[in-house]
């Protein structure tokens, strides 16, 4: 483990709390370090009050803060004698040490302190370090990992045997801390859960916690437990888009929400996934208690769904009864699906969600394997880990969060992505939760938006190959699909029919009507497995209805596209499939409105070409942004019993009316 302390970057941090967000930002670098919010830091700065009088106030990590990005803001002040006098409490609800803590800040907008503040105020040193390093989990995750810790370390650490975060924790580590600790201690290892590090300053810190965990690794690596040899073959399978789109319904028939699969079959997760021993080591719980909530106790191993949930109710039923607070069952999904071919898959409410489950368990695998190697993995008994997963601060986490926006858990795939309205409907869309597979012909629609719901793949619609490798793609990404909006097409130059060459018509027909059937085909059996039934949207025309003179092809490549959509309507309702269609008029922020194509339907009309933007009933200004809100809107309940509708959105025109 090598240290990222660099003399020019931290120069550019002023005082011992930018000091304190420097080093706490190298620590967030390594993720095998800390992960999405774990781990946390401190310190302890003398500060005169409105008052005029000197308080030491600690500043300890918020919650809702990686250590990766944070700033002085994400940093809790809080007043260091109540925080000691709280210490010398035998008893403290963990409930009541929150009320605790937040009460005892010195500025009401900050967020609420880590529930390890206890612990690190107890500490006598300035910084305070605390991370869930893999290495020292792999050690201590072992039959003896008490005794190879007390190898590795002798007195320079102070070992806490497995306590659950919280007062307890704190009460702990201030008794043995104090009892134990020797000139010589820098730093303190807590059993199945991570290890403390403090210095007088934030860098010999920093430093002392890179050291303590570099002698994990070489310990690992001197006892052959540092290189995970591969399999010598890997089976693989391609035909994998429905088998996910499968797996991922009877996850949310179990959850009863919809949910978000990611999917790796990478050449780690595979192997993982078929070791002959994964029905073994993957069932013996989380590397340390911070994983619980988001991996659940275990992964399932294989496909059978339901099998899990029954076994899920089972230890649940077994560790409440044990259990002394009244708890309610959480949803029975996993978290985590280990597969010989689909190697690793994540679930989430979200592809946020299922993102940091697949971090965090690729982590797992490697803690895992390498513990194996050292002797065995062990984690912590079952009542332990339930202790964690249904903690009463979790739980009313839980009851407070609020609704979550309509399409949380749903799978959108809009064509003609990158611009204009097919932009304008990813944006909509993602404001409603979904994760959004954008597909473009322009490959920009790759840098469209760097985010862990969004993918952008750069796909001709014309092209049968390119749409199935984007589904597939896109299957993987988020695990199925409930939402296709169909945008995509072409708009040529003004062309009277005597002019019109085949060319031209074919092509409009290919790209605006061949590859919508396409799509639909090829999307029909994953929109057949949606949760909550599948929507299609389909962008038609206002001319449609009321054609123009010199549009031939297109207005009657986008008449033929809204009898596809009716078909359809008739065709899938059994299938709890809704198709809607809209069509617009005059929407002139989109990919095919050149200046040229603008200028002549304006003259055409006898027109300015504001005059032309705005000529409707309403007097309006069309724009994507009202078209995109139309189409999600369409996909959620205020339609939930609509199915093919063609609604105009075009401010109003006496043609079509
Ligand atoms: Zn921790």
């Amino acid at each position: 483990m090598k240290s990222l302390w660099s003399d020019r970057e931290a120069a550019e941090y002023k005082g011992d709390l930018g000091l304190r967000v420097y080093t706490s930002q190298l620590l967030g670098r390594d993720p095998s370090l800390v992960l999405h919010g774990g781990g946390n830091t401190s310190v302890k700065i003398c500060e005169q009050n409105l008052v005029g009088e000197e308080e030491e106030i600690l500043y300890v990590k918020g919650s809702g803060w990686d250590l990766e990005t944070i700033a002085e803001a994400g940093f809790a002040p809080v007043r260091m004698a109540h925080l000691l006098k709280l210490a010398k409490l035998q008893v403290l609800s963990d409930s009541q040490m929150v009320n605790e803590l937040k009460t005892q800040m010195t500025k009401a907008s900050a967020p609420a302190p880590s529930v390890e503040t206890i612990l690190h105020a107890s500490l006598p040193y300035k910084f305070v370090d605390h991370t869930h390093a893999d290495a020292v989990i792999s050690v201590t995750n072992t039959a003896n990992g008490w005794e190879r810790i007390q190898e590795i370390y002798g007195d320079d650490v102070v070992i806490i045997p497995y306590v659950m975060p919280g007062f307890d924790l704190a009460r702990v580590c201030a008794e043995k801390f104090a009892a134990e600790k020797s000139d010589r201690t820098i730093g303190m290892v807590l059993m199945n859960h991570g290890i403390f590090s403090f210095g007088a300053t934030a860098h010999e810190s920093y430093e002392r916690m890179i050291a303590l965990v570099d002698r994990a690794e070489v310990y690992l690596q001197e006892h052959h437990a540092w290189e995970i040899s591969p399999p010598a073959s890997l089976i693989r399978d391609s035909e994998t888009r429905l088998e996910i789109a499968k797996l991922r319904s009877e996850v949310s028939q179990v959850a009863k929400f919809p949910v978000v699969l990611s999917s790796h079959a990478d050449e780690k997760s595979l192997a993982f996934a078929q070791r002959k021993d994964v029905n073994i080591i993957s069932q013996q719980g989380c590397a340390t208690p911070d994983h619980v909530i988001r991996t659940k106790r275990l992964p399932l191993v294989g496909r059978d769904v339901k099998a899990y949930a029954e076994s899920y109710c089972t230890y649940f039923a077994e560790e409440s009864a044990k259990s002394t607070q009244s708890v309610t069952i959480l949803d029975t999904a996993p978290r985590v699906i280990l597969d010989r071919l689909l190697g690793l898959v994540t679930v989430g409410k979200s592809a946020k969600d299922a993102a940091i489950v697949a971090d965090i368990y690729e982590h797992t695998m490697e803690i895992i394997q390498r513990s194996q190697l050292l002797g065995g993995y062990q984690a912590l008994p079952a009542s332990d880990i339930f202790a964690v997963e249904y903690w009463e601060l979790e739980q009313a986490k839980l009851k407070k969060s609020g609704s979550a926006p309509a399409f949380t858990g749903e799978i959108a795939l809009v064509t003609g992505a990158a611009s204009g309205i097919g932009k304008a409907c990813v944006d909509s869309l993602l404001k409603r939760g979904a994760a959004v597979v954008g597909l473009d012909i322009n490959p920009e629609i790759e840098k469209l938006y760097d985010r862990p719901d969004f993918v952008g793949i750069t796909c001709d619609v014309s092209d049968e190959s390119a749409i199935a490798n984007a589904l597939d793609q896109a299957v993987k990404s988020f695990g199925g699909l409930d939402i296709l909006i169909l945008n995509a097409g072409i708009f040529p130059s003004g062309c009277r029919i005597e002019n019109l060459d085949t060319a031209t018509w074919q092509k409009v027909m290919h790209i605006n009507l061949d590859a919508n059937l396409i799509l639909m085909r090829e999307c029909y059996p994953l929109l057949k497995l949606a949760p909550n039934g599948g929507r299609v949207v389909a962008i038609g025309s206002k001319n449609v209805p009321a054609p123009g003179p010199a549009a031939a092809a297109y207005s009657a490549s986008k008449a033929a596209l809204t009898q596809l959509m009716r078909v359809a309507a008739l065709e899938w309702s059994s299938d709890r499939i809704r198709i809607n269609t809209l069509h617009p008029n005059a929407v002139f922020d989109t990919g095919i409105w050149t200046e040229d194509v603008l200028t002549s339907r304006a003259q055409h009309y006898g027109l300015t070409v504001e005059e032309y933007k705005t000529n409707n009933l309403l007097k309006v200004e069309v724009t994507s942004r009202h078209v995109a809100e139309l189409a999600a809107e369409m996909c959620g309940a205020l339609f939930a019993c609509t199915t093919a509708a063609q609604v105009p959105i075009d401010g109003g025109n006496d043609r079509v009316i």
